[in-house]
């Protein structure tokens, strides 16, 4: 088996021992004589697997019972519209902070729902900042504020968790998972599964339950966080075999320990990487520092003509996936929880010995 060093910012890599089970149980599962993606949701085999693994989440961030945990689809982008539609009413005011390319598109779509007012933006600073609190300017009759914890393709992350009156939504899609959570400082906390959850097309919502049950009349069902409260998530035929990968996944990060292990192996690696970037004149991190992301690493060359030499050479050292989002360029290694330090400490051997050659 020839698995390579993946540093995909999404789809993602999963952790080997999940995709081994998955791949031992995919033709007979749980004694059902076929595999789960090709039995009822209704079954109670299934309904264990669901429940099981909104089990397991609830223990890796300590959920209380004041907050449904529902799986839905249509990806994170789906929740831009969904946010706006479940917890606003027509012509009413939300708050939105803009710190990167998704809180940009979440931002575009809000627009579309509601009367946003943008309480900070970081355009100007090229998304290389946090903006303080202090300079945002947030409103008491917003209906929410939203934001993004971590700019998957900036590479930018908050270093603290907002302070407003109103419910704080947070898109953690690149973030969710890699460390420990207070919950209770959110509203409404939803994740895209594919980069540290499971496959694409699932997305994971944690909803106080008292924003439950505020939604506009028109919105559409699948889009109604109360309908997929009531319905256990299975208003329609949910995408099964997500829901049991993410399980298998959460089960995974329980036997490791948690997310206090998880932070730390977290933070170990992402120090690896930073150091060699930071430790040298030939690679570069234009983020502020104290708001650089654990989970996704952009950095550029000296020189960009060098880009593709390093890409290929990359791929010969079978490192992948390197390639910077087009609207940044450069490199991005995103090191998400199923991304090892071994990995990790590869990549940087192959920059050191990049830059000997080239630098
Ligand atoms: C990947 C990502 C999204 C988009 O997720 P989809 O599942 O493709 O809709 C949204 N927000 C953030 C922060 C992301 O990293």
């Amino acid at each position: 088996m020839s698995r390579r060093h993946n540093f995909c910012a999404g789809p993602a890599a999963l952790p080997l021992p999940v995709l081994n089970r998955a791949r031992d149980e995919l033709l007979e599962w749980a004694g059902v004589g076929a595999s789960v993606m090709e039995v009822s949701h209704r079954s109670g085999e299934f309904v264990a697997v669901a429940e099981a693994a909104e089990a397991s989440l609830r223990r890796l961030l300590n959920i209380s019972d004041d907050y449904a945990v529902l799986f839905l689809q249509g990806g994170a982008s789906t929740q831009f519209a969904a946010v706006p539609l479940n917890l606003s009413q027509p012509g009413q005011s939300v708050d939105q902070v803009v710190t990167g390319q998704w809180s940009k598109k979440a931002l575009q779509e809000g627009r579309r729902f509601a009367d946003v007012r943008v309480a900070a933006n970081s355009a100007e600073q090229n998304f290389f900042v946090v903006p303080p609190q202090d300079v945002w300017q947030t409103h008491a009759d917003s209906a929410y504020l939203h934001y993004c914890p971590n700019e998957t393709i900036g590479g930018l992350e908050f270093g603290f968790v907002p302070e407003v009156s109103t419910p704080l939504v947070a898109d953690m899609s690149s973030t969710i998972l890699s460390r420990p959570l207070d919950v209770d400082r959110f509203g409404v906390i939803y994740a895209g599964a594919q980069k540290n959850i499971g496959p694409a097309g699932l997305c994971l919502a944690i909803v106080r339950r008292d924003l439950l049950g505020r939604s506009r009349e028109e919105t559409p069902a699948m889009l109604d966080w109360q309908v997929a409260a009531d319905n256990d998530s299975m208003y329609n035929t949910p995408p099964t075999f997500a829901i049991y990968l993410a399980g298998l996944v959460f089960e995974w990060l329980e036997e490791l320990g948690g997310l206090n292990e998880m932070a730390a192996t977290n933070q170990k690696k992402a120090s690896t990487l930073y150091g060699v970037i930071d430790g040298s004149d030939f690679y570069h991190n234009p983020v502020e520092r104290q708001s650089r992301s654990l989970m996704n690493v952009p950095f550029t060359l000296v020189d960009a003509a060098l880009d593709a030499a390093f890409l290929k050479g990359a791929e010969a050292a079978d490192l992948l996936n390197l390639k910077g989002h087009r609207s940044v360029g450069g490199m991005r290694a995103s090191l998400y929880n199923a991304v090892e330090q071994t990995s990790v400490e590869v990549l940087c051997d192959f920059m050191k010995d990049f830059e000997r050659r080239y630098g």
